[in-house]
Formats: C-alpha cells, sequence, structure tokens
C-alpha cells in the first residue's frame, strides 16, 4: 500500500501540467488513476504493485522520468513492467504503432493486464467524447489499430478481455 501511494503521488506530480486531448482537457493524471481503477474494481486485481504500474504506466513516455528513476524509487518489478509498456520515441509514430502490434506477444503477464486496461480506458474515453481535431475516421482507426494489438493479448484476464470484445463488437470491428 506504501508504494502504491508513493506511486499515485509520483505520477501526479510527474503528469501536472499535462492534459488529455478531449474538448475539456481532462487533468492527465485522470487516465492512470482510471487505468488502475479498471484493473482494481473490473478485473479483480489485488496486487498493489501492479496496480503501482499502472499509475505510474506513462511517465517514461510522457514525461521526462527515466527508468533508473522507477528502479530506484518503486524497485525493479514495477520498473519493469513500465519499461515493457514504454514506446520508443525516437522512432516515428506509425513505426511504434506497428511495433506494438509486432512486439504484443512479447509482453510478460503483469505488462499485458495493464496494457488491455489503458486500451479500455481511451477506446471509453474516444466514446465518450472526440479528441480535439479528430475526424470520425481517425476514431475508427484507433479502434482497428486497438484491436489489432488487443487481440494478441486475449486469454490472461477474462473480465478485461469481456469488455474489449465488447467495445470492438460495438463497432462491428472483428477480433
Ligand atoms: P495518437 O497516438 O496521436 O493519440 C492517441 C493517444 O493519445 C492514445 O493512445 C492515448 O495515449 C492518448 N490520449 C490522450 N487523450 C485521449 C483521449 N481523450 N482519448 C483517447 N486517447 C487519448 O493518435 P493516433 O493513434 O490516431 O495517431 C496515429 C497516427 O495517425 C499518427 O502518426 C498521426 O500522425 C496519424 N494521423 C491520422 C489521422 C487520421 O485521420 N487517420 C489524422 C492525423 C494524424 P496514452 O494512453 O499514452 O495517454
Ligand atoms: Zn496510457
Amino acid at each position: 500500500m506504501e508504494k502504491f501511494m508513493h506511486a499515485l503521488q509520483f505520477a501526479a506530480y510527474k503528469h501536472r501540467f499535462q492534459k488529455r486531448k478531449d474538448l475539456d482537457g481532462t487533468p492527465y493524471i485522470n487516465h492512470p488513476i482510471g487505468v488502475a481503477y479498471i484493473l482494481s474494481n473490473e478485473a479483480g486485481i489485488k496486487d498493489f504493485d501492479l496496480l503501482a504500474a499502472a499509475l505510474l504506466h506513462d511517465t517514461i513516455e510522457d514525461t521526462e522520468t527515466t527508468l533508473g528513476e522507477l528502479e530506484q524509487e518503486f524497485g525493479p518489478r514495477i520498473a519493469g513492467i513500465v519499461a515493457e509498456l514504454t514506446d520508443d520515441k525516437n522512432l516515428p509514430k506509425a513505426e511504434r504503432k506497428r511495433l506494438q502490434i509486432v512486439n504484443a506477444g512479447q509482453l510478460t503477464s503483469d505488462a499485458i493486464v495493464v496494457r488491455l486496461a489503458d486500451k479500455i480506458y481511451n477506446l471509453r474515453d474516444l466514446n465518450r467524447s472526440t479528441p480535439v481535431g479528430w475526424s470520425e475516421e481517425r476514431v475508427e482507426e484507433y479502434f482497428q489499430w486497438s484491436s489489432k494489438v488487443a487481440r494478441q493479448l486475449f486469454g490472461h484476464n477474462v473480465q478485461l478481455d469481456t469488455i474489449l470484445k465488447d467495445l470492438f463488437l460495438q463497432r462491428n470491428i472483428r477480433f
């Protein structure tokens, strides 16, 4: 529990100036908190280190946080999960998205459930409100890409699988 609260405080500080892409400009930290909440409330996960990793999952990718910093503050397991979930920002965006599909099979079970909850949060967000500047076609493409990532990750948590499959079925997307 102590490490979990530390992760909450750490993520809130690191993301403090960031906003989501929705019209309201929701504080970014709502997203990692929501991902941890999906894991705890909808997927039945009680592992505090895994929930802490969910809170931290976008810190390396979207803030100046380093892997070394996470290792020092939270230890190798939590830092390792976040590292697995971090795209290489030196690569072009299209390549990063392609690699998420290609590399999905290599993820550990810990990283997979966080990745699935992350996708659920983002797809629900898109259903709730279209981000500023996005066309319906772009939203649809995001759903299609997410289904290609998710279909390789099914089989680790039945609740998360069911939620995602429903989200894809609602848009007639095969998985
Ligand atoms: P982005 O990767 O740019 O944005 C999606 C990411 O933004 C999510 O994965 C999520 O990441 C974060 N995010 C923040 N706020 C929200 C929100 N309210 N709802 C959902 N996600 C949110 O988007 P694309 O996948 O569409 O971009 C892929 C490529 O498509 C890019 O290369 C882009 O240049 C290109 N493109 C496509 C267009 C089209 O019409 N098809 C038009 C323009 C560009 P996290 O979980 O990390 O927060
Ligand atoms: Zn995320």
